[in-house]
């Protein structure tokens, strides 16, 4: 994958979208709750089921004292939401367990692999999850996957064809510039809601159509 061609493709979704908006870090266990809310679901559903939890709850720490079938229940929209209530609750769980208390502070002080390996060692972290806490948490210089990103990134041909998710994420967060990760990841996303849909990418109206690699993009006019 070649630099100056990523710096393309960056120059052109600043035009279309605008620059990304400025960065504000989250706090990392909103990022770990918002993320597993967000498996298999849209950002609306998921963002809905978070809303709900903060109003709900005081501290994270008063989400441990709850019992799983009534946090299910207030997560619903969210879909899977016995399999996410269990899963949220045991990570931060075994947060609380190692780090005495239910912070992840002690990743500030890591490097970029060892806070990889530390999120990737809780039960019910991928890669996705640890790179959304790493980059939007700590500014950290990972690229987070998630299904936009895997296939515009895929169409336009910055990663090989049945490429696993895992390995995306290596390979774009090494092939991206450091300091630009956090915008290439915010333009491809919005690339993604908005242009290069996963059923019918307007191709007819895509600014970087001359960049892209898509065998299949001259079937599709856009809407
Ligand atoms: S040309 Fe089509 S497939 Fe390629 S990035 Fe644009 S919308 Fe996506």
């Amino acid at each position: 994958m070649k630099r100056p061609h990523i710096m393309k493709i960056l120059k052109v979704l600043k035009r279309a979208y605008g620059a990304p908006p400025g960065r504000r870090r989250s706090d990392p266990i909103d990022e770990i709750i918002r993320t597993i809310l967000s498996q298999n679901t849209s950002d609306r559903n998921s963002l809905a089921a978070f809303a709900v939890l903060k109003k709900s709850f005081k501290s994270w720490e008063a989400l441990l004292d709850t019992d799983t079938a009534k946090l299910a229940r207030l997560i619903r929209h969210a879909g899977l939401a016995n399999i996410k209530a269990k899963r949220i609750k045991e990570v931060l769980l075994e947060i609380k367990r190692r780090e005495r208390r239910l912070s992840l502070a002690s990743l500030k002080n890591m490097d970029t692999g060892e806070a990889i390996l530390y999120l990737k060692s809780l039960k019910g972290i991928g890669p996705k999850t640890a790179a959304c806490v790493l980059l939007f948490s700590f500014g950290k210089p990972v690229m987070p996957v998630d299904t936009h990103i895997y296939r515009v990134t895929g169409r336009l041909g910055l990663i090989p064809k049945d490429l696993s998710v895992e390995e995306a994420h290596r390979l774009l967060s090494d092939a991206v510039p450091k300091n630009l990760i956090y915008d290439f990841h915010l333009g491809i996303i919005e690339h993604g809601r908005k242009t290069c849909k996963a059923q019918n990418p307007k191709c007819g109206v895509c600014l970087l159509y001359s960049l892209c690699r898509f065998k299949d993009k001259i079937f599709y006019k856009g809407e």
